[in-house]
This record gives C-alpha cells, structure tokens and sequence, in this order.
C-alpha cells in the first residue's frame, strides 16, 4: 500500500480514538477514562509542568526527575486504544508494509543479542523476551543455544511466531504468565518499558522470575537526549495513547534498584541525532501527533534556509551524521539507551 494513503487512514483513525477518550469542550480526557497520580518511581505527589501534547500533560518529578503523563488514561481507555482501529493501522505499518522499518528492527535485535552474548562470556540458560512480535530476537537466541520464551500480546503476530518457534511462545501479558520464581537467566525488552503504566510492580515480578545473578535487558528512548530535549512535545515518542513513561538513565536506574538490579552496562545509540533531524522537526510534525502544530511562519522560513544550506555543504552533514550522534553517546544525550543490569544474589 501506497504510504501516503496509510498515513490519511492513520491520522483518520487518531482523530476517532481521540474523540472517543477526549471532551472536547473540557480538552482532557472523559472522567470515565481518566486517573491521577503520583510519581510512578517514587511516589512523590510533587511535580512540575513540562508540556502539553494533544491535551496530554506531562509533569517531571520534583524529587527523582521522572517524567511522566498526569493525569494519565486508565486501564479502560488503555484497553481501548489497543483494541482500536488506530492501533490495528499502526501494526500494519510496522509489522508489515514498511518493508525498510522490520529490516531496521531486526539489525537492532541482533546487534543487542550479540552484545548480551558477549556479556556473559557466552554462557547460555533460559531467555525471555517481552514483547516478542513476530520471534525475529528469539530466532536468533535459539540459534545461539537459548531455550527461548516469549509473551507477545498482538495475537496475529504471537500466532505467527508459535508457527515459528513452538508453544513457549504465549499471547498474554506478564502477571498472567505466573512463571515460577528464578526461571530466566535472561529477560530481554525493547521498546516496552515507556508503555508499562505501573513500572514498579512490572520490575517487581520481572525480578521475581529472574535467577539471582540473571540479567534484564531494556531498550527505551532517552527522555534527556539532545533531540528530546530539542524537539520536545514535537517528538514522534511523545504519543499519550501509548507512552505513559518517559525515562531517562538516572530515573531508569532508580527503578531498576528499587526492584533488586544494579545496572551494569549502559549504551547509547543516537539514529536521529542530528541537525537535520533537529530542523526538520522545526517544519514538519511527526507523525503521532493527533493536532499537527503549525510552526511559526518566521521559525520555518528560517529552519528551511538551514536546511538547504545544510544540503549545499557536505562537510557539515558529513560532520553531523557522523559525528553528532557520537558526541551525543560519549555525552550519555544519546537518543536510546540499551541498560543491562543483573539481578543481587
Ligand atoms: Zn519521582
């Protein structure tokens, strides 16, 4: 399918789960949707306003810093933007049409898995991923002599992998799993942790079936990178239909010693770390957002002119792609972190 047509059928469909969750008048969210909290860290009830997106509002935590969406959807609304039309156009994207996206995705993976390999000096043992999609990682884990599990919650993806790699692979969500306690050496997660709404009891019973000694693996966006910081509510990760939490390596660690780990290894990886990247979110709006914001008139003509200066000198861009998202990394702003903490004997 044509892209251009996806995305008019994508931002349709955000419109309609908009409207279905949002009063329009009151511009927040139905009181039959709608739940207040304190901080999902550490419980302060102290917090100051960071910005606004779509009528979502996100706060930071005045005593650990996280930031965090306030007031947030409840379990109700949650369930149905899963169960939307939104999200069933989203997967297709990801999943299937965008043949570029999964190749992307599985270079990642793999990267990660190497490197956890490497890490425990190429011990094997039980390996659980959470969120599994359609088993590319646990593929790849069995391969290298992993006995593999998995928990993915889209059923078409989960049906698929079970084709693949047999019935350890389960379409439910972790509390409903009830492994038994010490059961995984490893517990891998990419992009999951900014979708749990409760990170602390998640952690809680990853760290109940992880062996003492075992290793969790996360990979989340950094909510203090440079870009973040630049691009702000602009960015295609603030998107309050999915992402509750936005962490960063300070807030990220917190939750993880809160629950029995002590981090490791923390990396970065800055894809979109660039000035390119940073001007062009000046002009264009991503693609989560439900109100695209018109940019100021003399904002865009400006960022325009940089761009195409920018196209006219290759050494700039050379430097950028290059070199940008290095110093980013070196200076812990990258735009991802990759965090490999193990759990206290
Ligand atoms: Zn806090």
């Amino acid at each position: 399918m044509e892209i251009h047509i996806w995305k008019e059928r994508w931002a349709a469909a955000l419109r309609e789960q908009h409207q279905v969750l949002f009063d329009a008048k009151a511009k927040s969210l139905k009181p039959e949707f709608v739940e207040y909290i304190n901080c999902p860290v550490c419980d302060s009830p102290r917090s100051s306003f960071l910005f606004e997106k779509d009528w979502f509002r996100y706060v930071q935590c005045r005593n650990c810093s996280m930031v965090y969406m306030n007031p947030r959807m409840n379990l109700a609304a949650t369930h149905s933007f899963y169960n939307s039309n939104a999200n069933a156009i989203y997967n297709e994207a990801k999943f299937k049409e965008v043949p570029g996206e999964i190749h992307i995705d599985d270079q990642i993976n793999h990267g990660n898995m190497e490197m956890l390999d490497q890490y425990r000096n190429h011990q094997k043992g039980v390996f659980l991923e959470i969120g599994s999609a359609k088993g590319a990682l646990l593929s790849k884990a069995r391969e290298m002599g992993y006995e593999i599990y998995g928990l993915e919650l889209n059923q078409v993806n989960c049906e698929y992998a079970r084709r693949k790699l047999g019935d350890t692979i389960l379409n439910m969500d972790l509390s409903e799993a009830r492994f038994e306690a010490g059961k995984f050496d490893v517990v891998y997660m990419r992009d999951v942790i900014e979708h749990i709404a409760n990170p602390n009891s998640f952690l809680h019973e990853v760290s109940r079936i992880t062996k003492p000694g075992g290793l969790i693996f996360l990979e989340t966006h950094n909510i203090e990178s440079w870009i973040n910081r630049f691009a702000r509510e602009r960015h295609v990760v603030i998107f309050g239909f999915e992402h509750p939490n936005h962490w960063s390596p300070k807030t990220l660690g917190l939750a993880l010693s809160q629950n029995g780990y002590v981090v490791q290894k923390t990396m970065y990886a800055s894809l979109d770390c660039t000035l390119a990247d940073m001007l062009d979110y000046m002009v264009t709006p991503s693609f989560t957002a439900v109100f695209p914001q018109p940019v100021g008139r003399v904002k865009r003509l400006v960022a325009k002119r940089l761009l195409a200066m920018y196209r006219r000198f290759r050494v700039v861009s050379l430097f950028d792609r290059k070199y940008l998202p290095r110093l980013a990394n070196y200076f812990r702003k990258g735009s991802v972190m990759k965090v490999i903490a193990r759990k206290s004997d």
